[in-house]
């Protein structure tokens, strides 16, 4: 049997692809096309994103980027969402919660500082929830990595729940996509080199210091390690 075959889990209706670590992400990518042709792609544009970007379009993904505006964004994360739309046109840039603003009501301005969970719940979480009960896609292409935080070091490449989620960078290092990013000459944004390996949103971002994971610089500090959409009761 080779890694694109598939074998029957728990039910007739359900199959899992025979990968293992030493799969390469093209033929994921490749593999959850053909199984899921309205897969879709949420991204915020951190270095993974970037990659898995950029390995979609080569597998011949055309559909949707959809990223979430909470208002709260560093200016270098629209410039390169912009930058990678104007990369990539055979995809559709969606950007969800568009004109959000710290003053527009949606929540109290520095809601962020005393309950980031409510914060990113409202801002970040239910506009994509919405959209996604709406399009219905049977899949998300999501670009997270195992070494990207020890809260993350079980991402397999297939992961089923509420909807199934397709992760062909579980395995990839760091360096695996920093290679991959300088080869390619991919428009990472700016703020990577600055020491924000994951870049959220200004008020819940910092750099990351010699030796933490990727993402101690998320919310460091306020005993939170994701904005629930990857975890948690309201995970996609
Ligand atoms: S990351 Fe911070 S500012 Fe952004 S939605 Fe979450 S709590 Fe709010």
């Amino acid at each position: 049997m080779t890694a694109l075959e598939e074998r029957p889990t728990q039910s007739a209706a359900v199959f899992s692809p025979t990968f293992d670590a030493q799969t390469d992400p093209l033929d994921v990518i490749r593999w959850a096309l053909q199984t899921h042709p309205d897969l879709t792609m949420p991204s915020a544009f951190n270095l993974n994103g970037v990659v898995l970007l950029d390995l979609a379009g080569r597998a011949g993904y055309t559909g949707e980027v959809v990223f979430v505006d909470t208002g709260y964004h560093f200016p270098e994360t629209l410039t390169t969402r912009d930058n990678l739309a104007t990369r990539y046109p055979q995809m559709t840039f969606v950007t969800l919660n568009a004109g959000a603003t710290p003053e527009d009501g949606q929540t109290d301005a520095s809601l962020y500082s005393t309950d980031p969970d409510a914060c990113c719940a409202v801002r970040k979480v239910a506009p994509l929830q919405a959209y996604l009960r709406q399009r219905a896609p049977s899949a998300l292409l999501n670009a997270r990595s195992r070494d990207q935080a020890s809260t993350r070091a079980d991402i397999p490449f297939v992961e089923e729940g509420t909807r199934r989620k397709i992760n062909p960078l579980a395995f990839w290092t760091r360096e695996q996509l920093e290679a991959y990013a300088a080869a390619h000459a991919l428009p990472v944004n700016p703020l990577y080199a600055d020491g924000f390996l994951s870049v959220g949103c200004w008020p819940c971002t910092r750099a990351v210091k010699p030796g933490e994971d990727a993402r101690a610089g998320r919310w460091a500090g306020k005993g939170k390690t994701e904005c629930g959409l990857w975890a948690g009761d309201g995970k996609l």
